[in-house]
């Protein structure tokens, strides 16, 4: 343990080379998403990352709401995320703050650039987002199950678009930070990528790297976007794939003699 001030400061890397989870640098957190948790929205997924819980519901295409946002040649894209009070440690006061509308505007931001909006003219295409339990990570894990709900209501994209932070911590790059390595590591960088081109449609940065940490920081970080574009679409199939039916089994035609 180190501290900062009167602040103790976890050691985030063990002498084994080990996060305080015992993960590898290069280890994602397990990852679990069910496609079409809810019934009544037209495309919804459930995300499931290490201590993380997040919701996803998409409505539309559908009117639009506020009616002098619409656009004639183009759908618009709207995003609310939100974190419920009862998601992180200390109670967080409810309703939209500075930060969320800031990760909402991003990740509508992301996804207009890969859904094909000239589709539907004149209609809203709307995402919501719920934080159920925050363990960092949470635009990350609300992209990923945006991306799954997007998918399940049919909207027309480009591709899904998996996303995960990288940091830095204890001055080692590693992968898909927890709370404990966002909040006393030295820099956290979210991306969001499209997998079959790769090209990052969300990069933020919070602290400090150098350059070549940060070209480090991008080829992990799209490594583990990947791994993750791959449970993102096994969820999809887990919903959307029928069994084929077992063989009916065969009758004899005639009698036997
Ligand atoms: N957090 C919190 N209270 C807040 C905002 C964030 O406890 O009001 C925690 C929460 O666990 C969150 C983490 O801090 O996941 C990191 O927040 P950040 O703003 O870096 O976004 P995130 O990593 O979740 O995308």
């Amino acid at each position: 343990m180190g501290s900062v001030g009167a602040k103790e400061v976890p050691q985030l890397i063990g002498p084994d080379g080990r996060r305080i989870d015992g993960r590898q640098l290069d280890e994602l957190r397990p990852l679990r998403i069910v496609a079409g948790a809810l019934h009544r929205a037209d495309g919804s997924a459930f995300v499931e990352w290490g201590a993380n819980k997040v919701m996803a519901a998409v409505y539309g295409p559908r009117e639009v709401h506020p009616r002098h946002l619409q656009q004639n040649n183009k759908a618009i894209v709207q995003c609310r995320y939100n974190m419920a009070a009862f998601s992180v440690d200390e109670r967080k006061r409810p309703g939209l703050d500075r930060r969320s509308q800031e990760i909402s505007k991003v990740i509508a931001e992301a996804f207009e650039s890969v859904i094909f909006a000239e589709e539907y003219p004149r209609t809203s295409i709307d995402i919501y987002i719920e934080v159920l339990q925050a363990n960092a990570g949470t635009r990350c894990a609300g992209l990923v199950a945006a991306s799954v709900a997007l998918a399940d209501a049919g909207i027309p994209m480009v591709d899904l678009l998996p996303a995960v932070a990288v940091g830095k911590i204890g001055g080692q790059i590693a992968l898909d930070l927890r709370k404990e390595e966002d909040n006393f590591g030295e820099a956290d960088l979210p991306m969001a990528l499209v997998p079959q081109s790769g090209r990052l449609v969300l990069l933020q940065m919070e602290g400090h790297m150098n350059r070549e940490e940060l070209s480090r920081s991008l080829d992990l970080g799209v490594v583990g976007c990947r791994k993750i574009y791959d449970v993102m679409k096994q969820a999809l199939r887990d919903r959307y794939s029928v069994t084929p039916a077992a063989p009916a089994p065969s009758v004899p035609t005639e009698a036997p003699a």
